[in-house]
């Protein structure tokens, strides 16, 4: 049985990788800048990372990528952040590295980290939601990660929230996604309308900290909003927990009141009462470990 896989993280400004065992610790580990002007360019950051990491006993190779994934050809379809779109990304590394290599979105990645080690530990249905400039996620259903018809999982930040709301742009052509409504860049753009223009999210959550209550009404309805979610999927998946980790969780103290009663309202008895909604344990690393996972999955 392989022991250690590589994991690599691949984010919209940098790549964080590092040799993965199967208790999910961090053997080694090497970060550098995501190059996305050019696809050359990123696959040579690549070869130099695997270089440096790959050494006796490595085996495999696993990818999250912040990318939609046909997981039948393992074809990147859809990059908004990476020059990787179009590209047949399985084969390219599998050849490159002579190893098994696996790939899986970033949502994904993060939720089998946070279910095998972190916050979802011991349960059988779970939901992870990645709240950062958007919104990442991933589910465990019935003690496996579900990966759906063609493996790009589960993505939750583009569920419908607000029929007819703000467009989201990129790849997607839909409106009033769940990461419009109810992400950082959500806060962004509240932050404009209350405090002008150039102000962030993280301004947003400073002022409503100390004692603008526009600011704390704007943040509070946010968390509504993610309550609405959270009512949805508890609705639909019925799961025993829901973790929630990202960068905009970090402001949990403001929202997640506002969040947990939207959600009671939302949900339907016995989920409502049952689900419990905690945060994410690994941080930043959940994607790299996850990475690592699904390197492990593939050997
Ligand atoms: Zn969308």
């Amino acid at each position: 049985m392989v022991e250690r896989a590589i994991g690599i993280d691949v984010g919209g400004t940098k790549i964080a990788a590092g040799v993965v065992d199967r208790d999910g610790r961090i053997l080694r580990r090497v970060e550098q800048p995501t190059p996305t002007e050019s696809r050359d360019e990123f696959l040579g950051v690549l070869d130099e990372i695997v270089d440096e990491l790959r050494g006796d006993g490595i085996e495999a190779i696993g990818f999250g990528l912040p990318s939609t994934i046909d997981q039948r050809t393992g074809r990147v379809v859809g990059s908004v952040h990476v020059p990787l779109e179009d590209f047949d990304f399985r084969d390219h590394a599998a050849e490159r590295f002579s190893v098994p290599v696996a790939l899986d979105n970033d949502g994904n990645a993060a939720c089998i980290a946070e279910w095998k080690i972190g916050a979802g530990r011991g349960s059988n249905h779970m939901v992870m939601l990645t709240l950062g400039t958007g919104i990442g996620g991933g589910l465990i259903l019935d003690g496996k990660p579900y990966r759906g018809s063609v493996g790009a999982g589960a993505e939750i930040g583009h569920m419908v929230l607000e029929y007819g709301g703000e467009p989201c742009g990129g790849n997607c052509t839909g409106h009033g996604h769940f990461e419009q409504v109810s992400s950082g860049r959500a806060a962004d753009r509240k932050a404009v309308e209350l405090l002008g223009p150039g102000a962030t999210g993280r301004e947003l959550v400073g002022e409503a900290r100390a004692g603008n209550e526009a600011a704390l009404g704007a943040v509070r309805e946010i968390g509504k909003r993610l309550g609405a979610a959270l009512g949805s999927l508890v609705n639909v998946f019925n799961p025993e927990v829901i973790v929630i980790g990202g960068g905009f969780s970090q402001a949990r103290d403001l929202f997640l009141e506002p969040a947990l009663e939207t959600m009671k309202v939302e949900a339907l008895p016995p989920g409502r009462d049952l689900v419990r909604v905690v945060p994410a344990l690994l941080g930043p690393d959940a994607g790299l470990v996850g990475a690592g996972f699904v390197g492990l999955e593939a050997a």
